[in-house]
């Protein structure tokens, strides 16, 4: 059976863009089949250093995280990779933890750190046309008040 490929979406502050080139490096093999995005700076940093082809939003700060939010939330992603920095203030610290949050509300997978993205790539669930449960919403879209 022909795996559909997983739409990926990379992003990392600028403190651990290295951290992500080097594991997207790393398993480069495991994502070559795979549709990637990623915010801009990430996205160009990619395919200037691997000579890989990636769908680039806008820069993190300027919009990027929230348009992956929006593909998110459009069922448009599977999967986060997201190397944030915890020891440096972002200017776009609500954009970040809007990411984080449309993630979970759409039950998307989300690695934050290397060893977390260790786990989900070597998953056996990356080569099964795994489909992961959608929320259902209906009652709270169709409720009239609060
Ligand atoms: P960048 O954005 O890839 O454009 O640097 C990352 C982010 O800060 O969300």
């Amino acid at each position: 059976m022909k795996m559909k490929p997983f739409n990926i979406a990379l992003v990392a502050h600028d403190h651990k863009k290295n951290a992500l080139i080097d594991w997207v490096k790393y398993n480069l093999d495991m994502l070559k089949p795979h549709n990637l995005y990623a915010t801009g700076t990430t996205g160009r940093l990619l395919e200037t250093k691997l000579g890989i082809s990636i769908n680039k939003m806008q820069s993190g700060p300027l919009g990027g995280d929230l348009q992956i939010g929006a593909m998110i939330s459009e069922e448009k992603i599977d999967l986060l990779i997201f190397f944030w920095d915890p020891l440096e203030a972002q200017p776009h610290d609500p954009d970040i933890k809007a990411l984080l949050r449309i993630a979970v509300v759409w039950n998307i997978p989300v690695a934050c750190n290397r060893a977390s993205a260790d786990y989900i790539i070597s998953s056996s669930l990356m080569s099964e046309n795994y489909i992961r449960e959608l929320p259902d919403y209906d009652d709270y879209n169709n409720r009239m008040n609060r």
